[in-house]
């Protein structure tokens, strides 16, 4: 199966790798997605991943219903206004119209934080650090799979503490730590960690930090938020606890979550017009094997010589697969496992086997080099190392490559353009010049600093002096 060609089309190459990798397809209800097993287990182990870091980093695991009463959900002003859009009712169940409709959750702050104030009465019962795995329900008019679903698969933190120190401390460590390490280390995505502007803010934060990407057409994508959100929900769940110093305060509090939606990061940053590039430590399968031969005697002989290097590969910890398929030509299959991103090919066929050699095809450099099969599974980790950190220094290079500084606006607007990505320039932090932006050419701020320190120097957009170094970009 051809694709099309990222340069050319990048939307359709997009679409025909996931369909023909086969991660995900669409389904019946509009914006609902299947995820098909072979893109679950990349989900699942991005999923592992981060739940690790979860629970490294103190916090629990917990679970909250998906049903929330739509009287609740209207508690919190901000937030109320900014979901109103994307949130699906229930005003039908059991065969008759409920009295009070029923929220499908966006997302969980509402009800969590009407539980927190039955758990919270003292600081003694501070800090919660919980954290639920969930799927979410967004109605979504432009859906695009993994990116943009009207249901999608998500974890969802929601903590609870003394003071807004901790509160904003506990954010930045879930950036910074949690997420950046996952899609750093495990992902191999270098990411810019950044604060908000006020419009792009989650509704009902004080303050929203994220971690942005660059995808291959110099398009950005937000692969994860953690948001401050100072007493707004303790306030409007009424969650008050006596202090230390015997005086009531409402609780301060973050929220935070990453979601499927990063399978569709990890497409955009690393496939290449053969199809996906897997980082070995997220790749369902790190090595497939594909035998060659003829006849049935050379057949024999190839199956018996990879019989003992493949249980040396599995007892090595190598995710491994024989591709043994009768019905398919090797040409076939190697199109297919380089569609599906496969870190590492192994050819072995008669001629091969006389010199005690495999042939390992690297899916990072669409390369081949022979390697002997004698020591294979001493030497495969070391080579899906490399993989691992190939991929992440490529992905880096290119977002150096297209991270720019312009000197004026028209050099601003013709960059987003042309050829697009990170653009850092000076802003006066007024919402018109960032408004001015986006209506010229549809960027919008992706990051400001997570650590605001004094700039000199003039705005871009208006030429007043500015407060701040933005980093701007097209984004999913
Ligand atoms: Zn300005």
């Amino acid at each position: 199966m051809a694709l099309p060609k990222q340069s050319e089309d990048f939307p359709a190459w997009y679409q025909a790798v996931v369909k023909g990798a086969e991660l995900a397809e669409p389904s019946l209800v509009r914006g609902t997605m299947v995820i098909r097993p072979y893109g679950f287990a990349i989900w699942e182990r991005i999923q592992q991943a981060v739940d690790r870091r979860i629970k490294e980093t103190g916090h629990e695991n917990l679970y909250f219903p998906l049903l929330i009463p739509s009287k609740l959900l209207e508690k919190e002003a901000e937030h109320v206004e900014g979901f109103a859009p994307e949130v699906a009712v229930v005003t039908q169940a059991g065969g008759e119209k409920l009295e009070e409709p029923i929220v499908i959750r966006p997302t969980s702050e509402t009800i969590i934080w009407a539980t927190y104030a039955k758990w919270i009465q003292s600081y003694r019962d501070l800090p919660l650090l919980y954290n639920q795995w969930a799927n979410v329900v967004r109605w979504e008019l432009r859906p695009r799979l993994f990116l943009r679903t009207t249901e999608f698969l998500w974890q969802e933190g929601h903590t609870a503490h003394e003071t807004a120190e901790e509160a904003m401390a506990e954010a930045r460590t879930i950036l910074e730590r949690v997420y950046r390490e996952t899609v750093e280390d495990d992902m191999a995505l270098p990411v810019r960690l950044g604060r908000k502007s006020a419009s792009q803010r989650f509704p009902g934060a004080v303050e929203t930090l994220a971690m942005e990407a660059l995808m291959r057409d110099g398009r950005a994508l937000q692969a994860g938020t953690s948001h401050y959100l100072g007493q707004n929900f303790a306030k409007a769940y009424d969650v008050k606890f006596l202090g230390r110093d015997g005086k009531e305060d409402y609780a301060w509090a973050s929220s935070w979550g990453v979601s499927t939606r990063l399978v569709g990061g990890l497409i955009m940053a690393h496939g290449d017009d053969a199809g996906l590039r897997l980082p070995p430590a997220l790749a369902p399968i790190q090595v497939v094997i594909v035998p060659i031969y003829r006849t049935d005697e050379e057949k024999a002989a190839v199956t018996e010589s990879l019989t003992p290097a493949v249980a040396a590969l599995k007892a090595a910890g190598v995710r491994v697969r024989t591709d043994d398929r009768e019905e398919h030509r090797p040409g076939y299959k190697f199109n297919e496992w380089e569609l599906k991103g496969v870190p590492i090919r192994l050819e072995i066929g008669p001629k091969d086997l006389a010199k005690g050699e495999i042939v390992l095809y690297r899916r990072d450099l669409r390369q081949k080099s022979p390697v002997p099969l004698e020591g294979l599974a001493e030497y495969i980790p070391g080579v899906l190392a490399g993989i691992q950190d190939e991929l992440f220094a490529q992905a880096l290079a290119f977002r150096e490559g297209r991270t720019f500084r312009p000197s004026s606006y028209e050099e601003l607007k013709a960059l987003v353009k042309d050829p697009g990505g990170f653009i850092e320039a000076l802003w006066c932090g007024r919402p018109s010049c960032e408004e001015r932006v986006k209506a010229d050419t549809k960027a919008t701020i992706r990051a400001l600093p997570l650590d605001p320190a004094p700039v000199q120097g003039l705005c871009i957009v208006c030429g007043e002096p500015a407060t701040e170094l933005a980093v701007w970009a097209q984004a999913y």
